[in-house]
């Protein structure tokens, strides 16, 4: 079974707004096994609109619209699906009747115009929506699902999950989906799929689909089967080779980010960490302390972005300094160890590194970046040559640092 998106409103064309909706209703049909395979963005155009859901109940077995619902003028969905699939409109006193009840509800008067959100396209079903005036629409068309909702996310979501998404299960054949979740980090997409490629090119089923980020790639394996025993076995079947090739690098079978990941580690050792950044300027710390419960392991951080406030607030030698450059395996390994000493953390991590587009020298050019951690065994630090813009190296460089961390809790 194949779906189409059609995304309705002229403030999608404008560089404000973003499409998130059809996002969510991908998810949500994948879940289902249905692949979505086109999506369109269109205007409030009644003629274009037409033509496209024309074209859609074609050649798509399931049509989501959303948008164009409301009570103005420029609300023209349920017009250019009428014109589309040669169906009339007739008006409905019951759906008036609830949009009545819902302004009063609401203390508020019902204005005239939204007495057209009360048209009805003829053999639709109408379903309720508990957060706004427009209902959605459900039509079954010529074998095809058509079903029209609301724009606003809020009043989107619910109807689709709790109403469409029941309606289209009852049409798919029985079908279990099981999932598996990876996250490496440490590899590029590249040397990732290249490691993988020959184990799960070999199965159209799972299904593998590889998302990456700076230094964080994700991996899905989908599989859908009749029976449950039957998808986990196809799962383990792929899955159990590709965590082999990756080993340790992979750092989350359950879809955490990696600083989710190490605070888990760093709660079950019982160990505390502090952090001392230069050119990400807090970034590492901010993910830290993005997880909820961090203050179990960490205790706090160091913003040093100058040489004298390397010196101040980590006491890292000035002649250190000035003999090897702030951006050095020295600096990196005494920042470390300063962070550690004053704060008493069982660890400490650093990061001093030429984040672009200007600075950096000869010997370290752009995206040279020391990170260095400090524990009870020692400090060391190692350095990085990271590529892209200032935000994807300082992105690289707090996931490194966050699996330098790792390794040394494994
Ligand atoms: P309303 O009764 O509020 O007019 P509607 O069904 O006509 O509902 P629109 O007017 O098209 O919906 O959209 C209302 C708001 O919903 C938009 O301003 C936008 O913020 C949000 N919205 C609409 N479509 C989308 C979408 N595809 N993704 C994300 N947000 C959307």
């Amino acid at each position: 079974m194949n779906a189409e998106i059609i995304a309705v409103g002229s403030e999608l064309l404008t560089p404000q707004r973003m499409d998130t909706n059809s996002l969510f209703i991908t998810d949500q049909l994948n879940v289902l096994g249905i692949e979505v395979t086109m999506k369109t963005i269109v205007g409030d155009d009644r003629s274009q609109l037409t033509s496209v859901i024309a074209a859609a109940v074609k050649r798509s077995d399931v049509v989501v619209l959303t948008g164009g619902l409301g009570p103005t003028e420029d609300d023209v969905t349920r017009d250019a699906v009428g014109a589309a699939m040669g169906l009339g409109q007739t008006y409905s006193n019951e759906v008036e009747a609830q949009i009545l009840a819902r302004f009063q509800r609401a203390g508020r008067k019902m204005a005239e115009n939204n007495k057209r959100q009360a048209m009805v396209l003829d053999t639709a079903e109408v379903l309720p929506n508990e957060r706004g005036t427009a209902p959605a629409l459900w039509i079954d068309y010529d074998g095809r699902s058509v079903m029209l909702l609301p724009g606003p996310p809020n009043e989107m979501k619910p109807l689709f999950v709790g109403q469409c998404i029941p309606k289209l299960k009852a049409k798919m054949p029985p079908l279990v989906i099981r999932t598996r979740f990876y996250r490496v980090a440490g590899m590029g997409e590249s040397d990732v799929d290249q490691l993988i490629a020959p184990v799960y090119t070999k199965y159209a089923n799972p299904v593998t689909t590889i998302l990456a980020a700076p230094s964080d790639i994700q991996l899905h394996l989908r599989a859908r089967c009749a029976e449950a025993e039957e998808a986990e076995r196809l799962l383990a079947e792929v899955g159990g080779p590709i965590e082999e090739l990756l080993g340790d690098r992979i750092y989350s079978r359950n879809g955490d980010p990696l600083e989710a990941a190490v605070g888990n580690l760093m709660r079950a050792r019982q160990v505390t960490l502090a952090v001392a950044e230069s050119c990400t300027g807090g970034m590492l710390a901010e993910r830290i302390t993005g997880i909820a419960g961090s203050s179990d392991y960490f205790v706090g951080g160091f913003l040093t972005y100058t040489n004298a406030m390397k010196s101040l607030l980590l006491g890292v030698d000035a002649e250190l300094i000035e003999k090897h450059t702030a951006v050095s395996e020295q600096v990196a390994v005494a920042m470390a160890q300063g962070a550690r000493e004053k704060t008493g953390a069982n660890f400490a991590l650093s990061v001093t590194g030429y984040a672009g587009p200007g600075g950096g020298t000869e010997e370290n050019p752009v995206g040279t970046v020391f990170i260095g951690i400090a524990h009870a065994a020692g400090a060391q630090a190692k350095r990085f040559k990271f590529f892209g813009d200032r935000m994807r190296m300082r992105q690289m460089a707090t996931q490194t640092a966050l699996d330098l961390l790792r390794r040394h809790l494994g």
